[in-house]
C-alpha cells in the first residue's frame, strides 16, 4: 500500500515509517518539522515538508501521491502544555486534523489511522482500561483526540471512511536507528537516561503520595516498535471495518520502578529526589489490549520494561544529543 504518514519525522511516526518500509509499503511523509527531525525520516520514504494548516499543501500531497491510506501522527501531545495553551491544541490537533480529513475525503482516501491517547480515560472505573471504559478526557489534549475520534465516526457515516483509533498508553523505547528526541524533553524514560548520560544532575519524582504500592504513579510503558506494528495490522484490517483499540503492555510500572530499572540497565546511580505532584496525573493507568490481541493477533514483542529501557539506552548512547547533533 501507499501510506501518507503525517508527523512521520516525529518519534512514533518515524518508527512507523521504518516498519512500513520494512513491510514493503510505499511511504510519503508530511511533516512541518516543528517537532520532528528530517534525519529521523527513513531514506526510502518520500518527504514533503508542509503544514496541515496549509490546506493547499495538503491537497497537493493528496493529489500528487494518491495514498491508499493515512496514518495521522502529527499533533501536539502534552497534557500539561494543553492546559496552558488550549487554543493551540484545538487549532493544531482539531482544525488542522479536519483539514486533513476534508482533503482525504475529497481525494477518495478512505483508510485512516488516528494516534489517540490514554488521556481519554481520566477517571477510569476499571483497571486495566478496555475499550468499554467511559470517555472522560483529562485535558484539552485528550479532548482534541476525542473530537478527532468523533469526526472519524462522521467520516464513516457520511463518506464511508474506514478508520482505527489507537489509544496509546506510555510510548517509549527505540529502534537501532530511531529514538526519542523532544525539545524540551518532558518524558520520564528519556529524562532518566539523560541523568545517566551526565546531562542532568538528578530526576525529580513528581509525587510519592499516590494511591499505589510505592506511592509513585503507575503507568503502562509500551515500546514504539510494538505501537508501529499495531498501526500496520490495523491498516491492513480496515477493509473489514473501523475499530478502536487501547494499546499498552497490560502491565504497570511505578516511577520508582522505572528509575530502578534504568539504574540496572545503565549502571549509573541516577540520583532521584521527590518533588511536588504534576497536576493532572492519575494514580494508575494500565491498558487492556485484549481486543486488538483477539482481533488482529497483536501482542507486544517488548513486554519487559528492562528490555524496553535497554533499547532506549542504546539509542541515547549512540545519539547523546539527539538527531543531527553529533
Ligand atoms: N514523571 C516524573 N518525573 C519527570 C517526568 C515524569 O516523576 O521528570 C512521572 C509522571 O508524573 C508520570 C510518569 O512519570 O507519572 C510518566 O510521565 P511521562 O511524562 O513520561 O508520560 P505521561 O504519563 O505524562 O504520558
Amino acid at each position: 500500500m501507499k501510506i501518507l504518514v503525517t508527523g512521520g519525522a516525529g518519534y512514533i511516526g518515524s518508527i512507523a515509517v521504518e516498519k512500513l518500509i520494512e513491510a514493503g509499503d510505499e511511504v510519503v511523509v508530511f511533516d512541518n518539522l516543528y517537532q520532528g527531525h528530517r534525519e529521523a525520516v527513513h531514506p526510502d520514504a518520500i518527504f514533503v515538508q508542509g503544514d496541515l494548516a496549509d490546506k493547499t499543501a495538503v491537497d497537493a500531497v493528496m493529489r500528487t501521491h494518491q495514498p491508499d491510506g493515512i496514518m495521522h501522527f502529527a499533533s501536539y501531545t502534552l497534557v500539561g502544555e494543553s492546559v496552558q495553551k488550549p487554543f493551540m491544541y484545538l487549532r493544531d490537533n482539531v482544525v488542522n486534523g479536519a483539514n486533513l480529513l476534508e482533503s482525504a475525503v475529497a481525494h477518495g482516501v478512505h483508510r485512516f489511522i488516528l494516534s489517540s491517547t490514554a488521556n481519554l480515560f481520566d477517571d477510569p472505573e476499571r483497571m486495566p482500561i478496555d475499550e468499554n471504559e467511559r470517555i472522560v478526557p483529562g485535558s484539552p489534549y485528550g479532548e482534541s483526540k476525542f473530537i478527532m475520534e468523533r469526526l472519524l465516526y462522521w467520516m464513516e457515516r457520511l463518506y464511508g471512511m474506514r478508520y482505527a483509533c489507537l489509544r496509546y498508553f506510555n510510548a517509549c523505547g527505540a529502534t537501532a536507528e530511531r529514538g526519542e528526541d523532544h525539545d524540551p524533553e518532558t518524558h520520564l524514560i528519556p529524562l532518566v537516561l539523560q541523568v545517566a548520560l551526565g546531562q542532568r544532575e538528578k530526576i525529580v519524582i513528581f509525587g510519592d503520595d499516590y494511591n499505589t504500592p510505592d506511592g509513585t504513579c503507575v503507568r503502562d510503558y509500551i515500546h514504539v516498535a510494538d505501537l508501529a506494528e499495531a498501526h500496520i495490522l490495523a491498516m491492513r484490517a480496515l477493509d473489514q471495518g473501523s475499530r478502536k483499540y487501547n494499546l499498552g503492555n497490560g502491565r504497570g510500572f511505578s516511577v520508582k520502578q522505572v528509575i530502578e530499572t534504568a539504574r540496572e540497565v545503565t549502571g549509573h546511580p541516577i540520583p532521584a529526589v521527590i518533588g511536588p505532584r504534576r497536576p493532572g496525573d492519575p494514580d494508575v493507568l494500565i491498558a487492556s489490549s485484549e481486543t486488538i490481541n483477539h482481533d488482529l493477533g497483536w501482542q507486544p514483542k517488548y513486554p519487559d520494561l528492562r528490555a524496553i529501557i535497554e533499547t532506549a539506552w542504546a539509542w541515547h548512547v549512540k545519539h547523546p544529543h539527539g538527531y543531527g547533533k553529533d
